[in-house]
């Protein structure tokens, strides 16, 4: 038998349960189902963050997207940081910014973000119907979808699927085969926000460090640079700055990076103070050389790399020309990424389908009456620091608030 209802959302994350509460504020009287595949709703949502739930970001959202950027843009002037902080006060999630602008719940509870956002859909009365999949849709008034426990007829249909990543082994239909399958134009999809790997070598000794530094990524024409730790690992490296230049690293398959172990010091400020080492300490071994001065292992590492290979030398024997080679390799340590760890560990999507059959104002398709699509299944990606929940929420409002008032 089929069953109906005003408006069904597909996928209960977090756009989906943003649309569908603020559809439930504006329209009471709307029969509003979330049908969600998993056994319970946002469960990504409670790994984010580490746990804390990073919502969104106070610094400005501009050069933050990657994608279709002028849609993500448009839609953010409607409904944008602010608005998202009064929307989540009210729900009963008051934030504060912390780490360099980026905003989480007062609770730092990812959990409790999923609470209060649960709280809020059973309040309004929205059914929440956990352990379905949705299978295949048809676009005819209504609208059909197809689940693993039946079909269900709907008016306003919302696409609130998600991206590939972090999603297990799932390998059912996923919200990039149901916009295909209705002519939507889907990009190449690759994982970001995500671990690099590189070549093992020159960092094996280094496992474990975590390190303040810049990290710059070239990538054919493109190169980009990011400050932050940078934590080395078996595979390769991580850490908020690697994350960040992830995406341009999986869309080209590698790239050449070049790390700058000292972003705050010149060249001529670290050859001074090496060259003053080398005479103060001129009869230690070059082994402590650096010490002090950077991580000890880092340190050593970067020593060999520069061509000092018998560490147990004494310090006052180095030239200029070594000590030259040294301040070279530690503000420019090159590594080759040969690629990511994958869609297993990554935190978004990059790609999707393309916004240009949607209307930023409300995520309104312009080639099927009543149906919505929103979050990370759109062709928007953003930086790590909230950025991509932020998407969530935007998207998520603008259809709702839509949804509620067709
Ligand atoms: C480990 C991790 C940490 C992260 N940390 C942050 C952070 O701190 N800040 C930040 O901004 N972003 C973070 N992100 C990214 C952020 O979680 C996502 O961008 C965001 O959740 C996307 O929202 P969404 O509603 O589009 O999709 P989701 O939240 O993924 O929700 C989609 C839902 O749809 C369901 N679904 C999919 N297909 C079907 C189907 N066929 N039938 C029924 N249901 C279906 C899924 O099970 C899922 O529950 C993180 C991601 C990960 C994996």
């Amino acid at each position: 038998m089929k069953q109906t209802c005003d408006i069904l959302v597909i996928g209960g994350g977090a756009s989906g349960l943003f649309a569908a509460i603020t559809a439930a504020q504006i329209a009471p009287h709307k029969r509003i189902v979330v049908l969600e595949r998993e056994q319970r709703v946002a469960k990504k949502l409670l790994t984010t963050g580490n746990g804390r739930c990073n919502l969104s970001n106070v610094g400005g959202l501009k050069g933050h997207y990657y994608g279709d950027v002028a849609f993500a843009e448009a839609a953010f002037s409607h409904f944008g940081v602010e608005q998202t902080c009064c929307s989540m006060a009210q729900l009963g999630i008051p934030t504060v910014a912390l780490e360099q602008e980026k905003l989480f719940p007062c609770s730092l509870q990812a959990s409790s973000v999923v609470d209060m956002l649960r709280y809020a859909a059973a309040d309004l009365g929205i059914e929440m119907i956990t352990e379905t999949t949705v299978e295949r849709m048809i676009a005819k008034n209504p609208y059909e979808v197809y689940t693993n426990k039946g079909t269900w007829q709907a008016d306003v249909v919302a696409i609130a699927t998600g991206g590939k990543s972090c999603v297990g082994k799932f390998e059912g239909t996923t919200g990039y085969d149901l916009l295909q399958n209705m002519g939507y134009t889907v990009t190449k999809l690759t994982p970001a926000i995500v671990q690099v790997t590189t070549e093992k070598e020159p960092i094996k000794p280094l496992t474990g460090i975590k390190v303040d530094g810049q990290i710059t990524a070239v990538c054919g024409k493109e190169t980009r640079t990011e400050v932050g730790e940078i934590l080395f690992a078996d595979y390769g490296v991580s850490g908020p700055p690697v994350l960040q230049l992830s995406g341009m690293i999986a869309r080209y398959g590698r790239a050449d990076l070049m790390i700058d172990f000292m972003p705050d010091w010149s060249e001529q400020a670290i050859y001074d103070e090496i060259w003053s080492r080398r005479l103060r300490f001129a009869s230690r071994s070059c082994e402590d050389l650096l010490t002090g001065l950077m991580n000890k292992r880092l340190g050593q590492t970067v020593l060999k790399r520069a061509g000092i290979e018998k560490l147990s030398r004494l310090g006052g024997s180095l030239t200029h020309q070594e000590v030259k080679a040294v301040v070279t390799m530690i503000k420019g340590f090159p590594l080759k990424a040969n690629g990511t760890k994958g869609w297993s560990t990554a935190q978004v999507t990059c790609g999707g389908v393309l916004t240009k059959d949607f209307d930023p104002k409300t995520m309104a398709s312009k080639l099927h009456r009543g149906l919505y699509v929103m979050g990370e299944v759109l062709n928007v990606t953003g930086d790590c620091g909230g950025y991509n929940l932020q998407w969530a929420w935007t998207s998520g409002y603008l259809a709702g608030k839509a949804m509620g008032e067709a």
